[in-house]
């Protein structure tokens, strides 16, 4: 829970205001590094950021698999002039 008030600390301890990233909620927090008003905000906080960091991996899935079907089809190609030029081939000797 955000400690949304002063007196919930000892009225000599260091206190600082802060901002929660998350909820924009100001509270107060016993260190200065403080970023989020309460366990809840920091759980969402970490759970985005690790969406937002799964995204390049699911884009280089999708370039592998891009990557890999533009290969079969060039495969493809490649062994269609293969023949081709076998054909051609064989027209030259035929003559
Ligand atoms: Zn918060």
């Amino acid at each position: 829970m955000p400690k949304l008030d002063r007196s919930d600390f000892k009225y000599n301890a260091k206190v600082f205001e802060k901002t929660c990233l998350w909820c924009g909620t100001i509270y107060f927090a016993s260190r200065s590094t403080a970023k989020y008003c309460s366990a809840t905000c920091r759980g969402y906080a970490n759970q985005a950021k690790a969406t937002e960091e799964a995204v390049p991996y699911d884009e280089t899935e999708k370039m592998i698999s891009a990557l890999l079907s533009e290969n079969a089809y060039l495969k493809g190609q490649l062994q269609r002039y293969v023949l081709e030029n076998e054909e051609l081939k064989g027209k030259l000797l035929v003559r």
